[in-house]
């Protein structure tokens, strides 16, 4: 049995070397081989060296090293491609995911369990406005969207070689990684964790980031923008009609039919408001289509450290 860990990073410097001091002393306690992938996602910082000391030190490290920043879905999908575990861990570099889980996790996996989860119960170190924000979007993800997001659940987990090959078949580049575990299905079950604060360094998930993130979750697993659209469009044709009837009818049945410039003039505001809106929702998917066929790689690599063929 090989249990292969994904890490990526990008500029954790500050993390790097006691994230991996924690993860060796949990895996070493297993009794099962492992091997550590670490994805360098472009980072500015000393963690490209450190990496590479990390590797020089320790035969079962692997190191990818990106050639630019592609984006944590991207590095973590990189690593995913360059594992050969039987199953594998996706983890942060930070160490707000606590590595000693990952224990109860293979032990999930060995009671038959694809996927096993990380559900955060308590989040320290957060802002209020975080917290607030992330369980909003999953209500409205889940609402929206076709597959069921576990609440509170990020991509710390572990996952089944047969998950692995399964999202290896996904060659999306709206990546929204923890929506396309639960769309593969197999046996998922959570594993309840307390997410602790950063060890140090800052959060590379700005207010920015964070809306494109959760956009890409709700766009890529859920049409019902679109639909709305179409509910939209329905409802103002009849009120349209009602409208219409309702002019005419005051102009031939009715001598008071004063040039009413405040019916029109609403009518255009509204009617030009809504189809400017859905015309931009319109354009995300189209976005989305012309990029996908656009088939470029989804990341390239730049340098491979502690792999057997280069
Ligand atoms: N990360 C990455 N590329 C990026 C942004 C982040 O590889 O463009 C890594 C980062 O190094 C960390 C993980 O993704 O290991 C999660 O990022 P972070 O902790 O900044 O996000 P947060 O926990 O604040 O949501
Ligand atoms: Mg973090």
């Amino acid at each position: 049995m090989l249990i292969s860990i994904v890490i990526p990073c990008y500029n954790e410097q500050e993390v790097i070397q006691e994230a991996h001091s924690r993860l060796v002393a949990v895996l070493n306690n297993l009794n099962l081989e492992f091997e550590l992938v670490y994805v360098d996602d472009g980072s500015q910082d000393r963690t490209v060296e450190i990496l590479r000391e990390i590797q020089y030190d320790n035969e079962r490290v692997k190191v990818i090293f990106l050639s630019r920043n592609f984006g944590h879905q991207m590095a973590v999908t990189a690593g995913l491609d360059h594992t050969s575990g039987d199953a594998v861990v996706l983890i942060d570099a930070d160490l707000q995911d606590p590595p000693e889980i990952i224990k109860d996790m293979i032990f999930q996996w060995f009671q038959g369990y694809d996927v096993v989860y990380g559900v955060r119960t308590d989040r320290q170190g957060e802002t209020a406005f975080k917290l607030w924000s992330a369980k909003a979007f999953y209500r409205v993800m889940n609402y929206m969207s076709d597959v069921t997001i576990p609440i509170d659940t990020g991509d710390f987990r572990l996952i089944d070689r047969r998950v692995v090959e399964a999202l290896k078949m996904m060659p999306e580049r709206d990546r929204f990684l923890r929506g396309m575990v639960s769309w593969v299905g197999f046996h998922q079950i959570a594993i309840p964790y307390q997410r602790s604060p950063r060890l140090a360094g800052v959060s590379k998930y700005p207010l920015f980031k964070m809306i494109r993130f959760a956009a890409d979750g709700i766009l890529s697993f859920s049409l019902v923008p679109l639909r709305l659209a179409t509910w939209a469009g329905l409802s103002t044709v009849t009120l349209s009609v009602i409208g219409i009837f309702y002019a005419l009818f005051v102009r031939l049945f009715t001598l008071s039919w004063v040039p009413g410039w405040t019916l029109s003039f609403i009518a255009i505001l509204f009617v030009g408001g809504t189809q400017l809106v859905f015309l931009g929702v319109i354009g995300e998917y189209i976005g989305r289509i012309y990029r996908e066929d656009k088939h470029r790689p989804l990341y390239l690599v730049r340098e491979k450290l502690g792999f057997l063929q280069k």
